[in-house]
């Protein structure tokens, strides 16, 4: 307890000479809200590997895999809240140390809890909207899931018949260019980097905390596990995000 209380005091003390700080959280700081990650020991997503873009695009089998594991996914992520950690991270838009939040999160959980939208990037995309994946137009999720619920089995776009899925990340896809560009900007831009809840194991989210490292500016890690540049941190804690983050903030 003594060095866990150490560890806040460090982060605190770190946090407390920034001006810029930028953040990347990923799936861990959305399951105290009750969406499971996708790595952590136990999770569905071993038992059931994930359905590639490839395999969404050429194998109708496959999609409808993915709308199988959706099903559960989309009740959870629509009736989440944002918990103590979002809402941590929302005091620090507010007392002006935040520069922004790089998120690999689809659940729209830290705009819920009071960010402005553009201090947010979402590099996964979101799960609040459909997507085309032939024209790109995007529509609204809800009435997707809907059709999804009457017993449609493969969706397609009204307007050019290209298949519809959420607006996120498959493996396999690209990021988008303009919000990678963005996030390689905060990276290179902020005074601090936090990393909250990833386990830094997908590309190009975890080259991020490098573009920080390089400048040496100070890097705090907040994951139940550990990850593979935790040696390059300044301070790691492994603990829940909800309950060590407001801990911190409360202390700037
Ligand atoms: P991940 O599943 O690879 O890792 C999550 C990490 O969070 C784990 O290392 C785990 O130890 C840690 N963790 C779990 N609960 C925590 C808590 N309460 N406090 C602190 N740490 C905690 O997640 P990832 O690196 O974000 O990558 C998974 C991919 O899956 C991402 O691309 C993301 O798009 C997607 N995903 C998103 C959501 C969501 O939007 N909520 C949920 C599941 C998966």
């Amino acid at each position: 307890m003594l060095i866990l209380q150490q560890q806040i005091e460090d982060a605190a003390e770190l946090m407390q000479h920034a001006q810029r700080i930028a953040v990347l959280t990923g799936a861990g700081i959305s399951t105290e809200s009750g969406i499971p990650d996708f790595r952590s020991p136990g999770s569905r997503w071993q038992q059931h590997p994930p359905v590639s873009y490839h395999a969404f695009i050429t194998d109708a089998q496959a999609r409808q895999q993915y709308w199988q594991t959706r099903r559960d996914l989309s009740v959870q992520v629509s009736t989440a809240c944002p918990n103590a950690a979002h809402y941590a991270l929302a005091a620090l838009e507010n007392i002006q140390r935040l520069a922004g939040i790089i998120t690999q999160n689809f659940d729209g959980l830290h705009q819920d809890a009071g960010h402005q939208p553009a201090r947010v990037i979402e590099l996964h995309g979101t799960a609040r909207a459909a997507a085309c994946t032939l024209c790109g137009k995007r529509s609204s999720m809800n009435e997707l899931q809907m059709r999804i619920d009457a017993g449609e089995i493969d969706p397609c776009c009204t307007a050019c018949g290209g298949y519809l899925k959420a607006a996120t990340i498959l493996f396999g896809q690209k990021v988008p260019d303009a919000a990678l560009k963005q996030a390689k900007e905060l990276a290179s831009n902020c005074d601090l980097f936090l990393v909250i809840g990833s386990s830094l194991k997908v590309t190009p989210a975890s080259t991020l905390p490098h573009l920080a490292l390089r400048r040496e500016v100070p890097l705090i890690i907040i994951n139940l596990q550990p990850t593979s540049i935790d040696q390059l941190a300044d301070v790691v804690i492994h603990h829940k995000a909800g309950e060590i983050l407001p801990r911190i903030v409360a202390r700037l």
